[in-house]
């Protein structure tokens, strides 16, 4: 008899009826003899439907008021998810029970709409499923030493399931999605990407952060940092499949590094296109150039991602960074009120219509000449590339958004990593 967190997603949740689906699933797994805990999402949609109507009353605004009711708002998808879900467990004859966040406890900080967990008190789910209930916690969610209801991003009902799943000592953490797997890259873009039957930690991090949205990175850190063995495969294969057969579907991300034979060098493509990138142009190059521009900006919060500055020409330089989607507006203010009159820069300018595409392999880290083929392969489609950042594991590179796909598909062919070929 195990211990085992299952998460569901948006789409797997989407309906009464596929919450029915789930609630036979997880009556499955419990009438087997396991101790269970599911984690499920808002129904698909129902997260962006209520970020629109806080949007339709306060546009543009983001101060610590206005996040906070965001995250009021936002953290009722997922009560309702767990609340249906319960009653459709009840219905299968499995005993049931539902918690939000903050009925746990789930703590975290108070950095609203991307709060960290910072603890997770098991007393009372411990008790539950000793009494032979299935506990249903809602993800996303949780609440701050203040009391107040917090969400974890986009994406934060994984790290909910595996931060629980970590908390309580679980053997397995299921995260049943709308594909069966981890891919090569995402299969809505290249159909004929690959599930890859493993996946290591590094490489899934790389592949998270820089990207492929099917885990939230700080999933995979959660996992990594307290050792949740964590497999992503489907919710939409017959509920009643053999769970033998199940246990083993999917995508397993494993600790295992070594490379054999059949290994690839790289293991996947990732693509973002929620970054945009500000320029700095004709910049007196000076020491402590970098430190005046980045300085604020880090001041006021927000990540910068890839940076480049140019050769000086003259005395003078250009800089370039990027930063997330949902920064660009603030970052774009702040250097043009606060750091181009500090620095003495001839002009700044803005681009939101680029994107980040990055080989990821730990296969990298053994093999010549990766970077340079990626850039051919690029070259060879005619597409430019605008900034380049490296890592022992991950190349990227930033291009303009309408070659995305292009770039991915050429990519991922170049790479030999479509179906058949391993
Ligand atoms: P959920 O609602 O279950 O959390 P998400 O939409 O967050 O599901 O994540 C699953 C989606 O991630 C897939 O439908 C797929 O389009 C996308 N995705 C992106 N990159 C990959 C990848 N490398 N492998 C598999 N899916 C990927
Ligand atoms: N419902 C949240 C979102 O849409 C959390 C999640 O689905 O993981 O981002
Ligand atoms: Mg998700």
């Amino acid at each position: 008899m195990a211990l085992i967190v299952h998460k569901y997603g948006g789409t797997s949740m989407g309906s009464t009826d596929r919450i029915r689906e789930v609630a036979r699933r997880v009556a499955k797994w419990s009438r087997a003899g396991h101790r269970m805990i599911v984690v499920p999402s808002a129904m698909s949609g129902e997260t962006n439907r209520l970020l629109a109507l806080a949007k339709e009353l306060a546009p543009a605004s983001s101060t610590p008021q206005t996040e906070r009711e965001r995250d009021m708002i936002a953290a009722t998808g997922e009560q309702v998810s767990v609340g249906l879900l319960a009653l459709a467990l009840q219905a299968e004859g499995v005993p049931a029970v539902s918690y939000a966040g903050w009925q746990v406890p789930i703590r975290t900080d108070s950095a609203y709409t991307k709060a960290r967990i910072e603890s997770i008190d098991d007393t009372k789910v411990r008790a539950d499923l000793d009494d032979g209930r299935v506990v249903i916690i809602t993800g996303f969610q949780g609440i701050d030493a203040q009391g107040n209801i917090t969400t974890l991003g986009r994406g934060g009902s994984d790290t909910s399931a595996v931060a629980v799943a970590a908390a309580m000592n679980a053997d397995e953490c299921l995260i049943f999605t709308d594909v069966d797997g981890v891919y090569t890259t995402d299969p809505r873009i290249v159909p004929e990407a690959r599930r890859l039957h493993t996946v290591s930690f590094e490489e899934m991090l790389e592949m998270a952060s820089l990207g492929s949205k099917v885990l939230q990175i700080r999933a995979v850190e959660f996992a990594g940092k307290y050792r949740v063995p964590l497999r992503v495969l489907s919710s939409f294969t017959p509920a009643d499949i053999p769970i033998d057969e199940e246990a083993c579907s999917g995508t397993l991300i494993t600790f295992e590094e070594k490379l054999n034979m059949e290994q690839a060098v790289v293991s996947g493509i990732a693509f973002n296109r929620d970054e945009a990138k500000i320029s700095l142009i004709g910049v007196p190059d000076r020491p402590g150039i970098a430190f005046q521009i980045l300085g604020p900006v880090a001041d006021a919060n927000i990540d910068v991602d890839v940076i480049i500055q140019n050769i000086s020409h003259e005395g003078k330089t250009d800089f370039s960074f990027t930063v997330h989607l949902n920064d660009y507006a603030k970052a774009m203010e702040l250097l043009r009120s606060k750091v181009l009159p500090l620095t003495g820069a001839e002009r700044m300018a803005g681009d939101d219509k680029i994107c980040k595409v990055s080989i990821v392999g730990i296969g990298m880290r053994s093999h010549v000449g990766v970077a340079s083929k990626m850039f051919r392969t690029l070259s060879e489609e005619g597409i430019n590339i605008q900034m380049i950042s490296t890592s022992e594991i991950k190349t990227s590179v930033v291009i303009d958004e309408k070659y995305m796909e292009l770039a991915v598909r050429a990519l991922h062919k170049a790479f030999d990593l479509e179906q058949g070929l391993i």
